[in-house]
């Protein structure tokens, strides 16, 4: 690859892997942290009051930024497929996985370690910043946007089954492959369902209380969900 397009990525996909890292240690430091422990931090540093706004707010936000994590995840799994589709020889092809993975998985992991060993003080530290965070959660009137997005659930929940994921997964890398005129329109009509499946898990994150097959099993229909916020800490699918 040449200097023009590494630059390019750079500038796209570092803010971008910054912000992934801030997400998972955010939504670690929320699945880990301690009241107790927190209001004294809190206390010390002059603002007792943070620590009952976090404790209010902590599942939205969790599921807010896990959801960030989860996009912004995607984002740079297709950034780096792009930039192994352009290395020329196999050694490049071999080295360009092994720095990605490492960044990645090593980021990933130290991120997660950092949010649960700071929890409290991150929590504190990053709370004036979780509002956009949160912007990206809950619409005023869950339940009704909720209604409108069965489809979305139901993909949620059914895709990560490897009985549809694997073929799923096949098809969709298998479709690089193809280097004619029809197969390439093929290729974007695969690509663009990944575009609806993030956009799935990502509604299933936000809307998650008001999930029938979170809730009931079988696609709910007996029961009406309310509207009120349940403290609900169950983990995403
Ligand atoms: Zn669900």
């Amino acid at each position: 690859m040449d200097g023009q397009s590494w630059t390019w990525i750079a500038t796209i996909c570092l803010p971008v892997f910054a912000v992934h890292l801030v997400a998972v240690a955010l939504n670690k430091a929320i699945q880990s942290y301690s009241r107790s422990r927190l209001e004294e931090l809190t206390e010390a540093r002059g603002r007792p009051a943070r620590a009952e706004e976090i404790d209010r707010l902590d599942v939205r936000t969790g599921r807010a930024a896990e959801a960030l994590g989860f996009m912004t995840g995607l984002f740079l799994a297709t950034a780096a497929g792009l930039v192994l589709d352009r290395q020329q020889t196999l050694t490049d092809d071999v080295l360009t996985v092994l720095a990605i993975a490492a960044l990645g998985v090593g980021g990933y992991l130290s991120a997660g370690v950092v949010g649960r060993h700071y929890a409290e003080s991150i929590l504190d530290r990053l709370w004036p910043a979780t509002g956009f965070v949160r912007l990206a959660g809950l619409p005023l009137n869950a339940a009704e946007v909720a209604a409108r997005y069965r489809r979305r659930f139901w993909l949620a929940h059914n895709l990560s089954r490897p009985r549809l994921l694997v073929p799923y997964l096949i098809v969709l890398l298998g479709s690089n492959f193809v280097v004619t005129g029809a197969g390439r329109i093929g290729w974007a009509i695969i690509q663009c369902s990944m575009i609806y499946l993030i956009l799935s898990y990502t509604t299933h994150r936000r809307l998650q209380p008001w999930c029938p097959w979170c809730r009931g099993g079988d696609g709910g229909r007996e029961h009406t969900p309310s509207d009120p916020l349940p403290d609900d800490r169950r983990q995403l699918v």
